[in-house]
């Protein structure tokens, strides 16, 4: 498709295609994310897997620790080490693709801003686009198509 996104690593070692929209897009400002990236908070569009074409390179799996415990594995490019997305909770069929690492980043805007407990003081958040002390529930946020998206993943009880 025309609009069909693309990016890649700083070294362009990994390149990948997303095939579709993303069915949301999380801007987390929790301390994880800003540890791990090193910046205020990250961006993180959610899409399924086999909606994300590699073009180019492997990025490996690197298991962080979580508050949670849940397993949290970050993908990235094995040259430069580059983070180009992240599987949560070991559930492999859905992708955190960072936005930053887009062709062109100012693509997807955030959907939603989570965990702004922690969220650095000086980080103003638009007007109009919901925002939450910690988690959300996706049921009443995500549109009716990403819903319907999301349960081809986790199955009708999600
Ligand atoms: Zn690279
Ligand atoms: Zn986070």
């Amino acid at each position: 498709m025309l609009d069909d996104l693309e990016g890649r690593c700083a070294c362009a070692a990994v390149r990948y295609r997303l095939t579709s929209r993303p069915m949301f897009v999380h801007c987390c400002h929790c301390r994880d994310c800003q540890r791990q990236t090193g910046s205020a908070f990250v961006l993180n569009a959610l899409i399924e897997t086999d909606r994300v074409t590699l073009l180019s390179g492997n990025p490996e799996p690197v298991a962080v620790p979580t508050d949670s415990g849940r397993p949290h594995a970050i993908h990235r490019c094995p040259s430069c080490g580059v983070a180009v997305w992240s599987v949560y909770g070991g559930v492999r069929k859905l992708l955190f693709v960072r936005v930053g690492t887009l062709d062109d980043p100012g693509a997807l805007k955030p959907d939603v801003h989570i965990y702004v407990r922690s969220k650095l003081p000086w980080v103003a958040l638009p007007e109009g686009t919901p925002s939450f002390e910690a988690y959300y529930d996706s049921r009443k946020l995500w549109p009716p198509a990403s819903l319907e998206r999301r349960r081809a993943i986790f199955g009708e009880t999600a």
